[in-house]
Formats: structure tokens, sequence, C-alpha cells
């Protein structure tokens, strides 16, 4: 599972950020997503809330987003 983020689409509603803090996260004014920080469950769960699409995940096994 790999993680994306399109700082075009975000439209900073901050979800992301508050519900999972390590693993995305603001360093150096830099948007970074520390996929260690979290299960691939969790992390799943909260790409899924992204509001505006930013986040997305590169593979295709939505089997596992629940
Ligand atoms: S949840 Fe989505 S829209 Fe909100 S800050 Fe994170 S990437 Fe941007």
């Amino acid at each position: 599972m790999k993680v994306t983020y399109n700082a075009e689409t975000c439209i900073h509603a901050g979800n992301c950020v508050n519900n999972l803090p390590a693993v995305f996260k603001i360093v150096n004014e830099q948007f970074i997503i520390d996929q260690e920080g979290a299960s691939e469950t969790e992390i799943r769960q909260t790409v899924v809330a992204c509001p505006s699409g930013a986040l997305q995940i590169a593979d295709n096994d939505i089997s596992k987003i629940i």
C-alpha cells in the first residue's frame, strides 16, 4: 500500500493530521506521510475520510478499507 497526496486538491480540512498525527504531519512546512506511524487499517480509514480526495491509496484493494 502506498498513500499519495495531491497538494492542489487538498482543502486543508485537517482531518488527516487530527485523526492520525503520527502519520500525517507538517515538518519544516512540508506535508509528510509517515506510513510507519499507524496500522494499515487506520491509515486506510483516514484516507477514505479525506473530504477532498487529496489522499489516495495506490493499490486497489478496497476490501481492506472496512
Ligand atoms: S484530510 Fe484531505 S483535505 Fe484534509 S488536510 Fe488531509 S489531505 Fe487535505
